[in-house]
């Protein structure tokens, strides 16, 4: 492959150069190729002059376009009209341009379309997007290409314009028009294409970590339970006014989303505390605040480039937010992508979005740098690898970096303790009202639980039954205290039963005696199901133990009832199962 690029900037002289090219034809052409426009400039009839050039010199020639936030060549930023023509050197090689209009179709019918065609097409190696602003969330969009062959590679970018807060974009292709609602999709494979893409981002994550508790589409109302614009005044002091877009980009939210990380950046924020996002994201998504040094992000940045350096492409297609644009004016805007410019050459844009395909899941990206490297047959002769200076670099980590990671390894840290803690609270807690030997509720719990049952007696009625195994002395005396550990235990498993579906609550009320609160339940109910568990136990039969029985009490709590005075009935009750000659039950 090669690029050949033009900077447009009125019709007549463009043709001329194109024609000039035409003649010259420096570029051994298979005579496959394509144009590639991209405009800051969103005006139809602009853009329109410009694709009547082409068609004018190159009639057979497709074309495809977007509108842009500034657009790359070699690594610099180019003119508000940049065409880039790529040639396709072997036969083998072959691409297909598709359009879709989100306004005509659902995204559900566009995305079986394009898997559709993927199946159609075994050849495509990589699926490249050029979208419009899409009105909702682009994860619809994404997750209806997932069925797509996992080896083919998707990246892309969201067009936009230089005003980075509009909605305004706009798309184009020779077979299919001008359009502010589609998507292009530019199919590219055969046997000696190949491809690589990555994502860079750089920014580090920074502090503690926040639950997204409210969210709508790309509105995010809560974090932790608080209006998400105060974690931003609380933590980095960034005040609601007209600079807080621009406070914040150095402060995206950074999470894991299908097992990759994911920036959002705030764009502005409502008087109700929400913040618009650069795009959506989930309920319960897991969020840090992060932090971009310049330092680190073109350190991550030559890292990250190696890989490509080492694939030797042809040609690179770089799709970079608009946030790092106005990130890095205080330099040059394209001064992070410097060390790509010895790869080979590029071309690109700052987009509103950007698509990655990673471990099979497409994602939308914010605030990132997506970068496509292809190349037809073997790869050329190596170019110098940047090299990521580490120990060179390590030196010069600024102290700013370097707190970052303090903060956020001392923050995790902290985080980690927590979910300990949190989890040695939780088993005390349980400690607090469960019996040790048969895990049911402890006296003190039932206790409490017969009281907060009786506040409530006149809305629902409720029985006790109140358990007390028969001759449990002889059982200790003639097996062993350990083998009466395992019929009380027994006896328990028994109360803990669920296949009643009723609403029971079970505790140990002593040494082998028990009391169960049976709400919703009048005495004569209670009394069947007692007798059910008396049965039950005495049908147990227990390894080297005779077979045991159980004496059973059982009383309806009454509106002038104390927890004394129904424990002492119930009791009575129990008392009479007794001398009536043991496992039975009495009502009382
Ligand atoms: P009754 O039919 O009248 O209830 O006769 P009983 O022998 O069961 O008499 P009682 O209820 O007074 O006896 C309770 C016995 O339970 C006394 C004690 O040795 C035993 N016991 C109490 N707690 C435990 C325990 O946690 N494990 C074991 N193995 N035995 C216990
Ligand atoms: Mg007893
Ligand atoms: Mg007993």
């Amino acid at each position: 492959m090669q690029q050949v690029w033009f900077i447009y900037e009125e019709k007549e002289s463009f043709k001329q150069k194109l024609l000039e090219f035409k003649n010259t034809d420096r570029v051994s052409s298979t005579g496959r190729r394509m144009f590639q426009i991209y405009s800051e400039i969103l005006k139809p009839t602009v853009i329109q002059e410009v694709t009547d050039a082409i068609e004018e010199c190159f009639p057979d020639i497709p074309y495809i376009g977007c509108s842009t936030s500034g657009n790359i060549i070699d690594c610099e930023l180019a003119g508000d009209i940049t065409v880039v023509c790529t040639d396709f050197e072997l036969l083998t090689t072959r691409f297909e341009i598709f359009q879709y209009d989100m306004a005509k179709q659902s995204v559900d019918e566009i995305t079986a379309q394009i898997v559709e065609e993927t199946k159609k097409n075994p050849w495509v190696k990589a699926i490249e997007m050029y979208f419009t602003i899409p009105e909702g969330s682009t994860t619809q969009f994404c997750d209806g290409l997932k069925d797509i062959r996992e080896d083919i590679q998707v990246f892309g970018g969201v067009s936009c314009s230089d005003d980075i807060t509009s909605d305004d974009s706009c798309v184009f292709t020779k077979a299919y028009g001008f359009s502010e609602t589609s998507i292009v999709i530019v199919f590219y494979g055969g046997e000696d294409f190949h491809v690589d893409s990555i994502k860079v981002t750089g920014w580090k994550p920074l502090g503690r970590e926040f639950h997204v508790t409210k969210s709508q589409g790309s509105l995010l109302q809560e974090l932790d339970g608080i209006p998400a614009y105060d974690v931003y005044r609380k933590y980095l002091n960034i005040n609601n006014d007209e600079n807080f877009f621009y406070n914040t980009l150095e402060f995206p939210l950074f999470y894991e989303h299908n097992d990759t990380t994911i920036l959002r950046t705030p764009v502005s924020s409502n008087a109700d505390g929400s913040l618009n996002m650069t795009s959506d994201m989930d309920i319960g998504s897991v969020v840090r605040i992060s932090y971009g040094d310049p330092s680190t992000i073109v350190d991550s940045i030559r890292h990250d480039s190696q890989r490509l350096a080492q694939f030797g492409p042809d040609v690179l297609h770089i799709f970079s937010c608009a946030a790092r644009r106005t990130f890095w004016t205080n330099r040059e805007p394209t001064y992070e992508i410097e060390p790509l410019y010895d790869i080979s050459t590029s071309c690109g844009f700052f987009s509103h979005g950007e698509f990655l395909r990673t471990k099979g899941s497409l994602n939308q990206h914010n605030v990132t740098l997506v970068i496509a490297a292809m190349r037809e047959g073997e790869k050329k002769a190596s170019p110098a690898v940047p090299q990521a200076q580490d120990n060179y670099m390590m030196s010069r980590v600024p102290l700013v970096s370097r707190l970052a990671t303090f903060i956020s390894v001392t923050s995790q840290e902290l985080e980690n303790t927590n979910k300990q803690l949190a989890l040695v609270n939780d088993k005390l807690k349980m400690a607090a009202i469960i019996d040790g030997l048969t895990g049911l509720y402890n006296r003190k719990e039932i206790q409490g639980q017969i009281e907060k049952a009786l506040a409530d007696v006149k809305r629902e009625q409720f029985s006790l039954v109140m358990l007390d195994i028969d001759n449990f002395k002889q059982v200790n005396d003639t097996y062993g205290h350990q083998e009466g550990d395992s019929v009380i235990v027994a006896l328990a498993d028994i109360l803990r039963n669920r296949r009643t579906g009723l609403m029971q609550s079970s505790g140990r009320w002593g040494g082998e005696e028990f009391m169960v609160l049976l709400r919703g339940t009048d005495s004569s109910s209670a009394a069947y199901i007692a007798d059910l568990m008396r049965e039950c136990f005495a049908n147990t039969s227990f390894p080297g133990i005779r077979p045991q029985t159980v004496s059973l009490g059982v009383t309806q709590a009454r509106e002038d009832d104390t927890v004394d005075s129904l424990c002492t009935r119930v009791d009575m009750a129990l008392y009479r199962a007794k001398q009536s000659g043991k496992n039975r039950v009495e009502i009382e």
